[in-house]
């Protein structure tokens, strides 16, 4: 019998993959975590029934989230990512070598382990000894750090269950105070066919706590509608400034030096959704 997974995207739309093995259904205190072995994307890991990454494509996202904000800030040597426990964003920023100290946050221990044991290609520098693993909320983790950090990146969940209280002006707030003067932060937030409300939401809710406000995008399969944005807010560089002849060719294979500043030229759709 063949076995599938779907993700119901939309009350009468979604995706769906060919299972070939399942190494994880369970119910952690925060979430349903199922790690499964998909025939066309490999290992995917699913929280509460939303596709969170897959081995083949999960570069695009980690990337993504990780590389134009470390090449918008000049010196961004104590970064901290809240969620992301399956350590992609980790590992993409660990190729930066003026970062001194990443602090992960993650509400859940388990998607910590179940990645390290599952996901070992994604997972593979959260033992790196410039990485510091915390098992908290997010949320309260940026309150209890007033003016500590240069990069923040919002790695986390969709605004449900353990992960609601980070798409609040309030949470913005909280992570304007935890950065320091000179700080900026980034967060995935979600995409423009079936969710432009949220992505209006959190643009007015970001431009009245930072004065540089960008939102770009990218592809990636697995994720509803595939397109998928990212937003940025800053208190002083801006990504559109960045001189990106001086950004170094990395090891990655969809962020390069050339698409630092087009990956923010959006749809004229998403355009007036973020105008
Ligand atoms: N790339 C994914 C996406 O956009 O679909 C998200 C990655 S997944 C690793 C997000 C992580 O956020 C999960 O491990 C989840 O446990 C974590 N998370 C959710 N709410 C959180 C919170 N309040 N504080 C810290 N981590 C949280």
């Amino acid at each position: 019998m063949e076995l599938w997974y779907t993700e119901k995207q939309t009350e009468s739309f979604g995706i769906t993959a060919k299972i070939t093995k399942t190494y994880v259904d369970e119910q952690t205190e925060f979430q349903q975590l199922d790690m499964i072995e998909t025939e066309e994307f490999g290992t995917m890991l699913v929280l509460d029934g939303m596709v969170m990454t897959t081995v083949k494509d999960e570069f695009v996202y980690h990337e993504m989230v990780a590389h134009p904000i470390l090449f918008t800030h000049p010196n961004p040597e104590h970064v901290l990512v809240v969620g992301g426990g399956d350590g992609g964003v980790i590992r993409e920023i660990m190729k930066h070598p003026k970062v001194k100290k990443a602090v992960l946050v993650d509400i859940d221990g388990k998607v910590i382990e179940y990645s390290k044991k599952y996901l070992p290609t994604i997972a593979c520098e959260l033992d790196n000894p410039r990485v510091e693993v915390i098992v908290n909320d997010g949320f309260m983790h940026i309150h209890d750090h007033k003016n500590t950090y240069d990069v923040i990146m919002v790695d986390s969940t969709e605004p449900v269950g353990p992960a609601a209280n980070l798409f609040t002006r309030g949470f913005y707030q909280g992570i304007y105070e935890a950065l320091k003067e000179d700080g900026i932060f980034v967060a995935q937030t979600d995409n423009p066919w079936f969710k432009a409300d949220l992505i209006q939401t959190v643009n007015r809710d970001v431009k009245e706590v930072f004065p540089i406000v960008r939102v770009y995008g990218a592809n990636i399969p697995t994720y509803p509608s595939g397109l998928w944005t990212f937003t940025m807010g800053s208190k002083k560089y801006d990504p559109l400034e960045v001189d990106t002849a001086a950004i170094p060719e990395l090891d990655t294979k969809y962020y390069s030096p050339r698409l630092h500043k087009t990956a923010f030229v959006l749809p004229k759709f998403v355009e007036d959704i973020v105008k």
